[in-house]
C-alpha cells in the first residue's frame, strides 16, 4: 500500500500532479476522475489525508454535502445529466483503490447502459438476526 507521502490524491490536493480540478476550498477538493464511467464522474475529498470514512472528522460532513450537492448540479445543468450517483468505497475488500478517502459523484443518464448491483434477498427470518447484530454494536459502540 502507497505510503501517504506518496498519496496521488494527497499530490493532487497540493497541486503537484496535475488534475482537472471543479472546486476548491481550504478543506476540500473535486476534481475529474481520470477513468470516467461517464463525463463529468468527479471525485470529492478532503485534502488532509484520512483513509476512509472511519477516520474523517465528522465536521468536514457539511462542506462535503454542500459540495456533493452543488457537483451533482452542476452535472444536470452544464452535461446534461439527467440524475446523479454517490459512491465511496471504503477499504480494498469493498473497491477502494486509492487509499485516501473519496466520494464519487457520476452524472447518470437514462440510458448510459451501467447497472446497479444486483439484491439478494434475505431467507426467513435472517434480516431480523442481522438488523439484531447491528443494533448491539450500533447501541454499544455508539
Ligand atoms: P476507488 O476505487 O479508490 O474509489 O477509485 C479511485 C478512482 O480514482 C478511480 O475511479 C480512478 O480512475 C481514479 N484515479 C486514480 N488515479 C487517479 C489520478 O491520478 N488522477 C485522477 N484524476 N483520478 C485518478
Ligand atoms: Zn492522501
Amino acid at each position: 500500500m502507497a505510503k501517504k507521502e506518496d498519496c496521488i490524491f494527497c499530490k493532487i490536493a497540493r497541486h503537484e500532479v496535475p488534475a482537472s480540478i471543479i472546486y476548491e476550498s481550504e478543506s476540500i477538493i473535486a476534481f475529474l476522475d481520470i477513468n470516467p464511467v461517464n463525463p463529468g464522474h468527479a471525485l470529492v475529498l478532503p485534502k488532509q489525508h484520512f483513509s476512509n470514512l472511519l477516520d474523517m472528522p465528522e465536521s468536514l460532513a457539511s462542506e462535503l454535502m454542500a459540495v456533493m450537492k452543488k457537483i451533482g448540479y452542476a452535472q444536470l445543468k452544464a452535461l446534461n445529466a439527467e440524475g446523479f450517483n454517490l459512491l465511496m468505497n471504503n477499504m480494498s475488500a469493498a473497491g477502494q483503490l486509492i487509499m485516501h478517502a473519496h466520494i464519487h459523484v457520476i452524472p447518470r443518464y437514462a440510458n448510459d447502459g451501467l447497472e446497479h448491483w444486483k439484491g439478494k434477498p434475505y431467507e426467513e427470518g435472517k434480516a431480523e438476526e442481522v438488523a439484531e447484530k447491528l443494533r448491539n454494536v450500533l447501541n454499544k459502540d455508539g
